[in-house]
C-alpha cells in the first residue's frame, strides 16, 4: 500500500500531461487504497469527492497544478481520518465511563490497560472492571496489568454475570469518586453466528450506560472490519476507534472501513505489547504514510 501510494505520487509528478496524471493517478490510488483492505464503496466516495473538487474549485497556475491536486488528495484522506488535528481523547465529562469492544486477540485488553495508564498520567483517578467473563484468563490477565500499572481492578472471576459485574464495577468505582472507569468486556470473534454475545453485548451498554464505547481492532483486520463494525455499532453505538499492532507491516487500511461503517472517530494506535506504547491518533500523520 504505501509503496504503491509513494509509486503513484511519483509517477504522478513525472507524467508530463496533467489530465492524463490526473486520471492515472485516481486509478492508482483506488487500486492502492482496496489492496489495502478499503472497502470499494468508500473508496469510490473518496476519489467521488476528489473529482468534484477539481471541477468546482479554481485551479492554480500550470506550474503549481500538481502540487495543487496532491494537497487536494491529501486533505480529503485527512478529512476522512478526522481531520487536520489530533482528536480530543480527554474525558468530556465526569465521571467517565468507557466499554471496551473487540474481537478476541485484537488487542482489546492490553489496551484496556494501556489507556488507563495514559489517563492515570494524564493525573485522573482510574479504574478497572473485568468483564470478559468468557476467556478464562482475561481476569488474571487484568488484574496483572492493573498491578503493573498501579490502577485498582474490579472483578469476581466465580461468577460468570458479565453485565452484573460491569454495573457492580462502575458503582463501586463512582462511590469512591473514581474519575475513569474502563470496563473490559468478552472478545468476540465477531463472525457467523454469535447472537449470544452480541445480546451480552447490548445488555452491558444498556445497564452500564457508558459515555463511549470504544472498539479496539488490530491493523491487519482488513476489508472485515466494515462488517464487524457495523455489526457491533447497531448493539452498542461506537464513538472510538484504536488500532492496534500498528507497529507491525499491516498498514490498517481497515481502519478506514470501520470509521466509515460507525461514524467513529480514530482516538489512538497501539505501536506495542508494553503499556506504554499507546500513541494519540494523528490523522496527518497517518496519511502522510500513505501518501509517502
Ligand atoms: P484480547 O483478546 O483482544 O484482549 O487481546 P490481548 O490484549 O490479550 O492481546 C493479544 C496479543 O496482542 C497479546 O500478545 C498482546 O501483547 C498483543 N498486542 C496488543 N496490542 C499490541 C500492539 O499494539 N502491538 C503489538 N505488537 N502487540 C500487541
Amino acid at each position: 500500500m504505501l509503496d504503491n501510494i509513494k509509486d503513484a505520487v511519483k509517477k504522478f509528478l513525472g507524467n508530463s500531461s496533467y489530465d492524463k496524471a490526473v486520471e492515472e493517478f485516481i486509478k492508482d490510488l483506488q487500486k492502492a487504497l482496496i489492496t489495502s483492505d478499503v472497502k470499494v464503496s468508500l473508496v469510490l466516495s473518496l476519489s467521488n469527492n476528489i473529482k468534484q473538487r477539481l471541477a468546482k474549485e479554481k485551479s492554480p497556475s500550470v506550474m503549481e497544478r500538481k502540487e495543487w491536486f496532491i494537497s487536494i488528495v491529501y486533505e480529503e484522506l485527512s478529512k476522512f481520518f478526522g481531520g487536520d488535528r489530533a482528536p480530543n481523547v480527554l474525558p468530556s465529562k465526569l465521571p467517565y465511563v468507557i466499554m471496551m469492544v473487540g474481537v478476541q486477540g485484537s488487542g482489546k485488553t492490553t489496551t484496556t490497560a494501556k489507556m488507563a495508564y495514559f489517563y492515570k498520567k494524564k493525573g485522573y483517578k482510574v479504574g478497572l472492571v473485568a468483564a470478559d467473563t468468557y476467556r478464562p484468563a482475561a481476569y488474571d490477565q487484568l488484574v496483572q496489568l492493573g498491578k503493573q500499572i498501579q490502577v485498582p481492578v474490579f472483578g469476581d472471576p466465580s461468577s460468570k454475570d458479565a453485565v452484573g459485574i460491569s454495573l457492580r464495577g462502575k458503582e463501586e468505582f463512582l462511590s469512591q469518586k473514581f474519575e475513569v472507569i474502563i470496563i473490559d468486556t468478552a472478545g468476540r470473534h465477531g463472525y457467523g453466528e454469535e447472537t449470544s454475545l452480541l445480546e451480552e453485548m447490548q445488555s452491558i451498554y444498556d445497564a452500564v450506560k457508558p459515555d463511549d464505547v470504544i472498539l479496539v481492532i488490530d491493523a491487519s483486520i482488513g476489508q472485515k472490519a466494515y462488517d464487524l463494525a457495523s455489526k457491533f455499532h447497531k448493539v452498542a453505538p461506537i464513538g472510538s476507534i484504536v488500532i492496534t499492532k500498528m507497529d507491525g507491516t499491516a498498514k490498517g487500511g481497515g481502519a478506514l472501513s470501520a470509521v466509515a461503517a460507525t461514524g467513529a472517530q480514530i482516538k489512538f494506535i497501539g505501536t506495542g505489547e508494553k503499556v506504554n506504547e499507546l500513541e494519540v491518533f494523528d490523522p496527518r500523520r497517518f496519511v502522510s504514510r500513505l501518501l509517502g
